[in-house]
């Protein structure tokens, strides 16, 4: 006899309600203690899952000998003869494969600064010591750090601060400048020693706690301040930078060499919330540069320009 198609669903019908029934009488049949066995490996098999999935994987030193071709980075099938940027640096390779799969949407030739700044390493892990310590152009922050006992050599008075000559010379100048165009700057902070900075840290990370004291205080030998080559102007607060005189320094400080050094733009790299107040200084040519580059941030002029020599400007 010819099996009809709805008696065909009908006796998959009865077949399904006795696997369901089955299913409940297994667990039914289960004593309470092996019911909590079965739900404590349950709940530990997924904690294992979620920990491996959102765990990182560890980070690679560099390994000089393990160079990869240049083609990993620059893999585009159209056009497999394209130069790398002058700052590329081949032993760094797996290094930018891996932070350009952290974060997608960055382009190539940004990972690649980024890199060389380090920025790829969590802060205030496995840090570097700046170099060319009186060189105007030094690199401090969460990745290059000041030997304690630094202090410049060539620290004068501004106000009741100190900032070193070349950086003092230049404030004078556009204090002056500030003072004709009618608006009142004068620097609250500049040279900071490495147990001061200790003390503000601290003092800050008791009240705060060190997450967020590290969004807006430096940990000591981390500090520009300590460069002798950043100040605080004025009030050291936010409502600073919608005041006319903060909105004219941002506009201006680049003529004396300073950049504003925090901006919202760059906390991705700078890991500081916006500071307006905060300013540094490069020396007149530098800054200059940058601003003609629209670079954001320092550490990507740093590592263009003074890690690396970049190409002449016009
Ligand atoms: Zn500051």
């Amino acid at each position: 006899m010819e099996i009809l198609p709805h008696k065909c669903g009908i006796i998959y019908g009865i077949v399904q309600k006795e696997v369901k029934k089955k299913k409940k009488n297994f667990w039914n049949r289960l004593s309470l203690q092996n019911r909590l066995i079965m739900l404590i490996v349950i709940v530990a098999v997924l904690g294992i899952a979620i920990t491996a999935l959102f765990s990182q994987a560890p980070q690679k030193e560099e390994t000089p000998e393990a160079v990869l071709p240049v083609v990993i980075v620059y893999n585009d099938p159209e056009d497999d003869d394209i130069e790398p940027p002058w700052y590329y640096n081949e032993s760094r390779a797996d290094r930018y494969e891996a932070y350009a799969e952290r974060k997608p949407g960055i382009d190539m030739e940004d990972i690649i600064w980024m890199v060389e700044a380090d920025l790829d390493r969590p802060a205030y892990e496995n840090m570097r010591e700046a170099t060319d310590l009186d060189s105007i152009l030094l690199l401090v922050n969460k990745h290059y750090n000041l030997p304690e006992a630094y202090v410049p050599g060539d620290l004068v008075n501004i106000g009741n601060a100190m900032l070193r000559a070349e950086a003092a010379e230049a404030m004078r100048e556009m204090i002056s400048d500030a003072a004709q165009e009618g608006h009142n700057l004068w620097v609250q902070s500049g040279y900071r020693s490495f147990s001061t900075q200790t003390n503000l840290y601290q003092q800050y990370s008791a009240r705060d706690g060190a997450d967020i004291a590290d969004t807006y205080s430096a940990r000591p030998g981390s500090s520009e301040h300590q460069t002798g080559l950043a100040v605080d102007f004025n009030t050291i607060t936010d409502s600073f930078g919608e005041r006319p005189e903060g909105i004219w320094a941002s506009e201006n400080s680049w003529r004396y060499g300073y950049i504003l050094r925090y901006t919202e733009e760059n906390s991705d790299t700078t890991l500081y919330k916006s500071e307006p107040w905060h300013f540094r200084y490069i020396g007149r040519e530098a800054a200059a540069e940058m601003r003609e580059l629209g670079f954001k941030t320092y550490e990507e002029y740093w590592v263009k320009y003074v890690k690396h020599d970049g190409p002449g400007l016009s």
